[in-house]
């Protein structure tokens, strides 16, 4: 089914790593599925201009009062050394927290994660709670200037991103979504180009935590509270390692939210609304 959505203009939705946006002189429908059962294919944005991949940022700003927590299960393909020294990559205690808050999320997982915690990686995939998205195998930068990570080339995009659809299939997660999110939110029309056969939504964020690295769990929480609107995805990390503050951060923001009258969804969900 094609549904005329929301008044935007594919160019905008590519967000600001694109110039185009202000250029665009038509507004162009969205295509949306409806929303997901079991069997129904997730809700997808339509290809941005010249089919390059689209870039979804955030849900409608007046469609009630939703939001949606992310959390990047990140791992570099070349980490394992240290998570067989004993580094913790996962987050066991952020996943119970949020079972126990009942708060539905969208876990963006590498696919070197999936293989290093496959138990942790089908027990999400398989909890409706959940639903797992793809943050790329490797945890390369898809540009050539990313936070410092190693790069993955053009031609080794698409790949990249299939191999961690392949590792989710092989842990079994059996209905991974057609979301990605680019490592370090990195992209350019190169990398929206070279993942178009993928047909995947890159889906980015409009509120930062700031719980990569952090240590004081109230400065993250008070982030979260202060940028949180209508719509907004929210980016966290569900790995000890580098955001050990995260499960004292939703455990102080999801009633703090709630008591202002949110409702907690999956990034599928404002994608379909
Ligand atoms: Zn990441």
């Amino acid at each position: 089914m094609i549904t005329l959505v929301r008044r935007v203009t594919a160019a905008c939705v590519l967000g600001a790593a694109l110039t185009a946006c202000a250029a665009a002189p038509h507004p162009v429908p969205r295509v949306a599925r409806p929303a997901p059962s079991a069997t129904s294919a997730p809700p997808t944005l339509a290809p941005g201009p010249g089919g390059l991949t689209p870039v979804f940022k955030n849900g409608s700003r007046t469609h009630g009062r939703s939001v949606a927590l992310t959390f990047d299960a990140d791992m570099t393909a070349d980490q394992g050394a240290r998570a067989a020294a004993g580094e913790h990559f996962d987050n066991p205690g952020l996943i119970a927290a949020l079972r126990e808050l009942k708060v539905p999320a969208t876990v963006f997982m590498t696919g070197r994660w999936a293989e290093e915690y496959p138990d942790q990686a089908r027990s999400l995939g398989r909890d409706p709670l959940f639903e797992v998205a793809n943050h790329s195998y490797s945890h390369y930068a898809f540009t050539d200037d990313c936070y410092g990570l190693p790069t993955v080339s053009g031609d080794r995009m698409r790949a990249d991103v299939e191999r961690a659809y392949a590792a989710f299939r092989r842990v079994g997660v059996p209905d991974a979504r057609p979301y990605f999110r680019f490592p370090g939110g990195c992209y350019d029309r190169r990398a929206l180009r070279a993942l178009t056969p993928a047909g995947v939504t890159a889906v980015q964020w409009d509120v930062v935590s700031g719980d990569a690295f952090a240590t004081d769990a109230e400065a993250v929480s008070r982030q979260v509270l202060e940028g949180v609107r209508p719509g907004s995805v929210v980016v966290m990390h569900c790995t000890r390692s580098a955001a050990p503050t995260t499960e004292r951060v939703v455990r102080t923001v999801v009633p703090a939210l709630r008591a202002r009258g949110f409702r907690f969804v999956r990034v599928s969900e404002l994608i379909g609304s």
